[in-house]
């Protein structure tokens, strides 16, 4: 399997409630190294443009305003079939559907607060770590 990067994001509902070394520690398990990591506070614009291709959606408003209510903790995970593999280890979107000991079914809140996000393909997860790290950032 190819050696892939996704990018993650420990959203506030985690944070705030002091779970990212929790989260870690379930990335870290399931064999996810993480290469690049930092603690932000997203500004509106940058949570705009994260999430653009949701502007249409009737939750987009709720869904900034969320990303930007606490610090967020953005991270590049590398790892045999990344991509995909994070989407397994996060569960589904909304928590009362996600599998058990996934991400999202031990910590999440609800499916707008739900910890953690995860890139969806190879293109997203490209245009979404050079949204946050520059390449020297981040190191394998
Ligand atoms: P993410 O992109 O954050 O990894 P996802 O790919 O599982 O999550 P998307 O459909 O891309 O889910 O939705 C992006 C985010 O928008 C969700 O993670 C959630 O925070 C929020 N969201 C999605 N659906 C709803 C909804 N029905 N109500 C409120 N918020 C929602
Ligand atoms: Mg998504």
């Amino acid at each position: 399997m190819a050696i892939e990067r996704t990018f993650s994001i420990i959203k506030p509902d985690a944070t705030a409630r002091n779970l990212t070394g929790a989260v870690n520690a379930i990335i870290e398990k399931a064999g996810l190294r993480i290469v690049a990591q930092k603690r932000i506070q997203m500004t509106r614009a940058q949570a705009e443009t994260f999430y653009a291709v949701h502007k249409a959606r009737p939750f987009f408003g709720e869904l900034v305003d969320f990303m930007i209510s606490a610090p967020v903790v953005v991270q590049v995970l590398e790892g045999d079939n990344a991509i995909a593999k994070y989407r397994d280890v996060m569960g589904a979107t909304d928590p009362s559907k996600a599998a058990d000991g996934t991400i999202r079914k031990v910590h999440a809140k609800s499916i707008g607060e739900n910890s953690v996000h995860g890139s969806d393909a190879a293109e997203t997860a490209a245009i979404e770590i050079a949204q946050f790290f520059s390449g020297n950032e981040i190191v394998g």
